[in-house]
């Protein structure tokens, strides 16, 4: 399931409204966390981000929001941004517009922000005329690659650091698939970054 999260670059082309980076020439980079609050990652990267003085964006899934309001009320209380990542994570090119659309409205419940991440990077061209008005639409130009079983902790890294540029929108997840490559490479990455001279913002 989580292969199909890769965002082709022929995206950008279809969705030029969508968010891929900044591109306001300041030396900044934008974590994002998407899929929880989950206990078995989501408390690990607060506490890392808070060790590091740094903020992040998490787009949380609502069913998981609703399951552990006290994370997801961590994630605000520490400052960071939060965005809609659907209340069921469904693909949107495999469910019709309706549901899907119902489905975002349903985690608006539960979060509120107008930023919004399709899960797996796939949405129709009508779920996004639906929510284009109300949400800006934020993907990403790095990819971690952190669900990958192929590749180590190290190469989710380095892949990373060869990846990044100015402005870049870094995807990571909090989900339990991803935790091993996601807890080696975040703080590393973050060292890294901050030797370059980059800053740390959150999406808006
Ligand atoms: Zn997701």
């Amino acid at each position: 399931m989580l292969r199909w999260m890769r965002a082709p670059g022929i995206f950008k082309i279809f969705f030029p409204s969508f968010v891929w980076r900044y591109n306001s020439g300041a030396k900044k980079v934008y974590l994002t966390f998407d899929d929880g609050p989950i206990p078995e990652s989501t408390l690990w990267t607060l506490n890392l981000l808070k060790e590091k003085n740094i903020k992040a964006t998490f787009f949380c899934v609502g069913d998981n929001v609703h399951k552990y309001p006290e994370l997801y009320q961590n994630i605000l209380t520490d400052g960071h941004a939060v965005g809609n990542h659907t209340y069921n994570h469904l693909k949107g090119w495999s469910v019709d517009t309706q549901r899907y659309i119902e489905n975002v409205i349903m985690a608006s419940d539960l979060i509120d922000s107008k930023l919004f991440r399709p899960p797996y990077g796939l949405i129709k061209n009508s779920q996004a005329k639906h929510l284009l008005p109300e949400y800006k639409i934020i993907m990403w130009d790095v990819l971690s690659g952190d669900f990958r079983k192929d590749i180590t902790p190290e190469q989710c890294l380095r892949d990373v650091l060869k990846k990044v540029r100015p402005g870049s929108i870094i995807s990571f997840h909090n989900h339990q698939k991803t935790k091993a490559n996601m807890q080696y490479a975040v703080p590393r990455l973050i060292d890294e970054l901050k030797l370059q001279g980059y800053e740390f913002d959150v999406c808006r």
